[in-house]
């Protein structure tokens, strides 16, 4: 800023100088007060009202740059050899600011009748107001600067107090969550980017924790499944054992007993498999072009020996083959389950109705039934691991309370949904709908 000023003041002091050079020349000129001696008096006089008026040294040389007329009238008589004297009398006016002296010399050429050059004019000017003026503007400068520096440091003392507090809650709030404290929650309140942050990180926190949770769950509800067979085991061979003299039908009997414990288990083991390959995604499906009228088909062969103890009759309704993108093997486990669960919560003389549909992009299987049906409460917990409803929990039914999951999981898999449609006591309906084209890249 000083400089841009400097530079300013010294250029329009320059143009100044030059002008009042320039213009002094002239008249020296024009009233032949080189060439008149009479009239050095008044040329002497003139030359110092006009110094005072301008504020500047009035030098008057002849051609050999010899001094003839010194306002200050100290250097009369003496040459004086600056550029701006050797420029003047070789007939160009000059002007500069000499650093050394601190002061403006500007020179203009005293020219004859003939275009000669008689002489010289030399201004000399102080330059120590602009520099006054530049440093007390130094000192106003550094005063403003040192008030903006302590401005800008309240304010970022006080802002980053306000980003900073936030941030070592959240970080706080992390390091816990991390520590395994799943029940820890960011507090935030307000719409800026950092309480953003903290809600997503909550959301987070709670779906760790829910899957923390459900995994607990699981664990204890297949260690309970599983205890509960074998403890029917230990009961009966325990009581073969301290038996000394059992008949043998006896044996036999509990042997059986044993025997369809074992399968439940295997029953288990095997659901809980399959659940656990769905669960890895990775593994992910084995897509291959299904007709799904073959695939009701062959389910329904395989389930036929159900139907016919219980006497249910078991109907496919399907007039048209639909070929869709799918892993007929999972797909064709998660639709038996449907049926095979139909067949078991009706009662004889019921009826089992299967039936395929299609639009243009999704394939619709319904399996409806003429069962004990599911109260609306019970509707969105039975996709749940192990859920059965009280009516069905005693194991007579023999489920494992996983094959809805198994459903559950193959269809949402397959990018389609499942729902239910029952009232208690008359029935129910399950309603897959399945995507006919699968999106392969997405897989
Ligand atoms: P399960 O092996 O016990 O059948 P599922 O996961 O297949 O286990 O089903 C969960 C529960 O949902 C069943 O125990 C039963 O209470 C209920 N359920 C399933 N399908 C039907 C149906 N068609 N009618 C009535 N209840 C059903």
């Amino acid at each position: 800023m000083n400089n841009v000023l400097k530079n300013y003041f010294e250029v329009r002091n320059e143009q100044n100088l030059l002008y009042q050079a320039n213009k002094l020349a002239g008249s020296v000129k024009n009233n032949n007060y080189l060439t008149d001696p009479t009239l050095s008096a008044k040329f002497l006089n003139d030359l110092d009202e006009k110094s005072t008026e301008i504020s500047a040294r009035i030098l008057v040389l002849n051609s050999d740059a010899e001094i003839i007329a010194d306002t200050n009238r100290t250097e009369t008589d003496k040459t004086i050899i600056i550029p701006e004297v050797i420029d003047a009398l070789k007939g160009t006016a000059a002007a500069n600011l000499r650093g050394s002296t601190g002061k403006i010399y500007a020179s203009a050429a005293i020219d004859g009748e003939n275009g000669e050059i008689l002489g010289a004019i030399l201004l000399v000017s102080g330059f120590d107001e602009v520099y006054d003026l530049l440093a007390s503007l130094n000192k106003d400068w550094l005063f403003l600067t040192i008030i903006i520096s302590v401005v800008i440091a309240i304010i970022v003392y006080i802002t980053s107090g306000h980003i900073l507090k936030p941030l070592t809650r959240l970080v706080d709030s992390i390091r816990k969550i991390t520590d395994g404290n799943l029940q820890e929650r960011v507090a935030g309140k307000g719409k800026n980017e950092i309480s953003v942050l903290g809600d997503a990180i909550n959301i987070m926190t709670e779906k760790l924790e829910y899957e923390d949770t459900s995994r607990s769950e699981f664990v204890s509800n297949v260690s309970h499944e599983l205890k509960t067979p074998l403890s029917s085991i230990k009961v009966l061979s325990e009581s073969i054992l301290l038996q000394d003299t059992a008949p043998e039908e006896m044996y036999k009997e509990f042997l059986q007993d044993i025997n369809s414990e074992i399968d439940r288990m295997t029953n288990i083991i095997n659901d809980l498999l399959s659940l656990v390959k769905l669960d890895n995604r990775e593994a992910g499906l084995n897509l291959g072009e299904t007709n799904l009228r073959m695939m009701l088909i062959g389910i329904m062969k395989t389930l036929y020996p159900l139907v016919k103890v219980k006497d249910i009759e078991l109907i496919l309704e399907a007039d048209k083959d639909v070929i869709i993108d799918a892993d007929e093997t999972k797909l064709s486990l998660a639709i038996s389950n449907l049926i095979d669960n139909a067949i078991k919560y009706t009662p004889s003389e019921g009826v089992v109705k299967v039936t395929l549909e299609n639009d243009h992009q999704n394939a619709f299987i319904s399996v409806a039934d003429t069962g004990i049906g599911i109260s609306e409460e019970e509707q969105p917990k039975i996709f749940n691991r192990f859920y059965r409803t009280d009516k069905t929990r005693d194991r007579e039914t023999g489920g494992t309370g996983l094959g809805l999951s198994i459903t559950h999981s193959t269809v949402l898999l397959h990018n389609g949904n499942i729902k239910v449609i029952s009232k208690e006591g008359s029935g129910a309906t399950f309603i897959v709908r399945l995507p006919i084209k699968q999106n392969r890249e997405e897989k």
